[in-house]
């Protein structure tokens, strides 16, 4: 570790290359350097370097910090985007000759002797692979099911095999797929069936 440290600060520049304001204009920021930035390689000074890190300058940190904040910033944005995206591939969907997949929930019913299976049938959808859903009661830890699922004409996301929230009679009742960011290869799913129309 000594070791190491010594040939970093022997190998950075005498002073900082920082480009500052100056009384004519601008120029180097001069003062001693003590260290040299691994991303955009100018030696740095005290004041020019990070808090966090040691082999980095305050530029680049700030730079990486902005660049963060602007992909996470594009992330939330294509999420909140995605249910326009899927309803509009469903409409093109609802147009064309592909048709959805029917969908129905069998129960068994006991009669006065015998038990009789009763089919509901459920809004039929276009089915778009298999997504893990959670189950409400149990939030974020609890079981999860890996259920086919499908995109109805209205662009509501549904298991194809049972019967959701909202839809009577109710044998599961997921919140919702997994995780938000799911929603993202839903929307590619239903728009790459949708190309195909
Ligand atoms: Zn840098
Ligand atoms: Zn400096």
């Amino acid at each position: 570790m000594g070791v190491e440290f010594a040939f970093t600060i022997s190998a950075v520049a005498a002073v900082c290359e920082f480009i500052v304001k100056t009384r004519t204009g601008t120029g180097p920021c001069e003062v001693e350097a003590v260290g040299r930035c691994a991303e955009c390689g100018y030696a740095f000074c005290a004041s020019h370097s990070s808090a966090q890190f040691t082999d980095l300058c305050a530029k680049c940190v700030a730079d990486r910090a902005a660049a963060s904040q602007r992909s996470r910033a594009d992330a939330e944005r294509a999420i909140d985007e995605a249910p326009a995206r899927i309803a509009a591939a469903a409409a093109i969907l609802a147009r064309s000759s592909i048709a959805p997949e029917r969908r129905s929930y069998k129960w068994e019913e006991k009669r006065l002797l015998r038990t009789a299976t009763v089919e509901h049938a459920l809004e039929p959808a276009w089915p778009v692979g298999t997504f893990t859903w959670a189950q409400p009661e149990t939030q974020r830890q609890g079981p999860r099911s890996d259920l086919r699922t499908g995109v109805t004409r209205s662009g509501k996301i549904v298991p194809m095999d049972v019967a959701i929230d909202g839809e009577s009679p109710l044998i599961v009742s997921p919140t919702g797929l997994d995780s938000r960011g799911t929603i993202l290869q839903v929307a590619a799913a239903i728009e790459d069936l949708a190309r195909r129309t």
